[in-house]
């Protein structure tokens, strides 16, 4: 018995030789098919390949090195687009934009019928997680469905803000992913988006602290901390879990003039870090010795991630016989991580926004082995093996090679985007007959020329990023004069408009927002989203008549436009209307809290105090950061008769929103009338230090009473 235990022993400790030195051979890591683990799909926003450790930068990122070490790091994969939701629509249908239709962040929505990793996933037994970090992601946009949570609870936008700079820190992201895997028992599909490295760059002050002159590596750094507890937690799962990290693309930092990104397609926004890896369960099926890490440079894409994802789960999806343009053009890496090298595969992507929101010529191109082709009325072609950071331009040099990537080009959809929910000849005669549109309406344009190339027009989008930057730090004059410039020099710019309109809007000049929105429509820029803000400016200064005329039209299924139609309607006291619009919003949304707060208002104006507690309760459940619910109800419950949870609901909305105005105005006046004096005072002084100039004249007069102690 003894002996065979020693010969046993003996060829145990041979295995484990030969095993070490078929590590070290270079075949190290390798994925199986596996029909019983989970899936993690972690994607950084706005992460630079460059900014890793693995990938020699100076972030320090030991987890993600960590996963890695242990899995199959690529070193030359690319996006497909280099904004956010086009990018992700493409990491989840494994489908170029130009096939899944989705362009840039704003006018597009992600079609319902597209299948997604969620809904296959979903359909082969998977519980379906969805863990949001940043607004461009927010369920509207057509990303939630297959999934059976979507927690995409950010932090409350701004009165009359700009929701696009919405999120939520790397750490509640996590938290909420954890939670959510706690409570599974089966196989689990989670994705986690964290937004953090996104602009503005404001690391927590210890990781700022540690890189003092670069918050853009602060952030990627903390990033990368806040993400460690959710890769810790699988190894206690009972089932191993494949874990793909990436980045939805990069950020320029000022590379070719681009400080952030949307504009270009070089390489520092359009490279991104790819890792595939596993984390073994608690239960693995033998034991596994820990793999050493695989470095591949294959060029490979991110439409590669879902079909790679639905091979390594055995999802015999072609059986499902779909039609060819629903076709996927990606395929499974396992083969390329099995050998450690494969078959470059060519890479279309584009760069739309400007596009789209500014009449720029679109850019698009191809990466084909290590060369790279844009297409734009100024063409570039750059061999990235020897200029990495495409600096030399040899498209006149090498006209030969320039042809070839064009006509690998032509082998995409080439087309041009139209714009995002066009607007049809009955909104154009709509916007002639309310006067805000004179002569023609200017078409699509489809002949681009140099002019319209984004490299002559870098200043412009340097201007906007510097108005953005001083309007963040409060310097209205420098930010409005910037942006009335770019608007004299390109009046096609869209996102001049609305963002002038806003800091009009933020320096309480609500005359001169409207008439910029106004202008707008006037130069032929007539995109929705200048309609529904201009809507919602009309509205929030009093002008329901005119909001009406305009957003009747425009509104379609947007939530914010039928929040602001639904609020017109309130304020011409059609109340019929009113909930019937919120309602409306309701059978597009039917999550949406911000429809059961306004239903709850219209309510308590018809003084229908049961129904209106009803709606406004109902309203934070289903988001609980909503100060007009709080508020509202803090009104209801003062007028049945419960002053002291009136005061709690009250001081609920300031502290979610401490520019909670109406709130602030009946704290005042309520803990006065009770005698608390002290916090009457202080709410009083915060309310006269925000309210708008020229506004709410009567409140004025009634806290200055207070205050004055009369
Ligand atoms: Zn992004």
């Amino acid at each position: 018995m003894a002996k065979k235990a020693l010969i046993l022993g003996l060829v145990a400790a041979a295995i484990a030789v030969m095993s070490w030195w078929w590590w070290r051979g270079g075949a190290a890591f390798a994925l199986d098919v596996n029909p019983d683990r989970n899936v993690l799909l972690v994607t950084i926003d706005t992460l630079r390949a460059d900014s890793l450790g693995s990938y020699g930068g100076r972030a320090l990122t030991p987890n993600l090195d960590g996963l890695a070490a242990r899995g199959a790091r690529f070193t030359f994969a690319h996006s497909h687009a280099v904004v956010t939701l086009p990018s992700h629509a493409s990491i989840l249908s494994g489908r170029y934009p130009y096939e899944h239709g989705v362009r840039d962040n704003t006018g597009y929505r992600l079609r319902p019928s597209e299948a997604t990793a969620a809904t296959i996933l979903k359909a082969q037994g998977f519980a379906t997680g969805a863990f949001i970090g940043g607004f461009p992601l927010d369920h509207r946009f057509g990303l939630a469905i297959g999934f059976d949570v979507y927690d995409d609870k950010l932090s409350q936008a701004t009165t009359s803000g700009d929701d696009s700079d919405r999120e939520r820190r790397a750490d509640a992201v996590v938290a909420s992913a954890l939670d959510w895997i706690g409570r599974q028992s089966g196989k689990w599909f989670a994705w986690t988006h964290v937004y953090d490295p996104h602009v503005t760059y404001q690391p927590p002050p210890e990781w700022a602290a540690r890189f003092p002159s670069d918050p853009y590596l602060g952030e990627v750094s903390w990033t990368d901390f806040a993400l460690g507890p959710l890769f810790d937690r699988l190894a206690a799962q009972p089932r191993p879990t494949l874990v793909i990290v990436t980045g939805d693309h990069g950020e320029g930092l000022g590379d070719h003039g681009e400080l952030t990104h949307s504009l270009f397609a070089y390489e520092s926004t359009l490279h991104v870090p790819l890792i595939v890896t596993e984390i073994a369960g608690s239960k693995p099926r033998a034991p596994s010795p820990r793999p050493s890490g695989v470095v591949i440079d294959t060029e490979v894409r991110h439409v590669d991630v879902l079909p790679t994802i639905l091979d390594l789960i055995g999802a015999d999806v072609a059986s499902n016989a779909t039609p060819a343009k629903t076709a996927r053009p990606g395929s499974s890496l396992r083969p390329i991580i099995a050998a450690g090298r494969g078959d470059d595969r060519p890479s279309y992507f584009e760069a739309m926004t400007a596009t789209v929101t500014r009449g720029w010529a679109p850019l698009r191109g191809v990466i084909v082995g290590r060369d790279k082709f844009i297409d734009l009325p100024i063409a570039e072609l750059y061999d990235l093996a020897a200029d990495p950071k495409e600096t030399r331009n040899l498209v006149a040099s090498r006209p030969d090679r320039g042809q070839v990537m064009m006509n690998a080009l032509k082998g995409f959809d080439v087309a041009a985007p139209g714009r995002p929910q066009a607007e049809t000849p009955d909104t154009i005669e709509r916007l002639r007959s309310l006067g805000y549109i004179g002569g023609a309406v200017a078409p699509v344009r489809e002949k681009y020329t140099e002019d319209d190339d984004p490299k002559r027009l870098i200043e412009i989008e340097q201007s906007m990023t510097r108005a953005a930057e001083a309007f963040q730090h409060g310097r209205l004059p420098e930010a409005i004069e910037l942006y009335q410039k770019v608007i004299a020099r390109r009046p096609d710019t869209e996102d001049a408009y609305r963002a002038l309109a806003l800091v009009f809007w933020r320096a309480g000049r609500p005359r001169d927002t409207i008439a910029t929105l106004e202008l707008a429509l006037k130069n032929n820029v007539t995109q929705s989203e200048v309609r529904i803000k201009l809507g919602q400016y009309l509205v929030e200064s009093g002008q329901s008549a005119k909001a009406i005329a305009l957003l009747e039209h425009t509104a379609g299924d947007d939530p914010d436009a039928l929040i602001a139609l639904g609020n017109a309607y309130q304020i011409a006291g059609r109340s019929a209307d009113a909930i019937r619009t919120f309602k409306h919003l309701l059978a597009v949304d039917p999550k949406n809290g911000l429809a059961y707060e306004n239903i709850g208002v219209t309510q308590l104006q018809g003084r229908d105090y049961a129904a209106a507690e009803t709606s406004l309760r109902r309203a934070l459940d289903l988001d609980p950061n909503l100060p007009g619910a709080y508020t509202a109800l803090g009104v209801v419950l003062a007028s049945t008769g419960r002053k002291s949870e009136a005061i709690d609901a009250w001081t609920r909305a300031v502290k979610l929103d401490d520019t909670s105005l109406d709130a602030l105005f009946n704290l005042t006046v309520n803990l006065a009338a009770a005698g608390r004096r002290d916090e009457a005072r202080a709410y009083a002084e915060r309310y006269l230090k925000i309210a708008p100039l020229g506004t709410r004249e009567q409140d004025i007069a009634i806290i200055r009473r207070v205050l004055d102690g009369r």
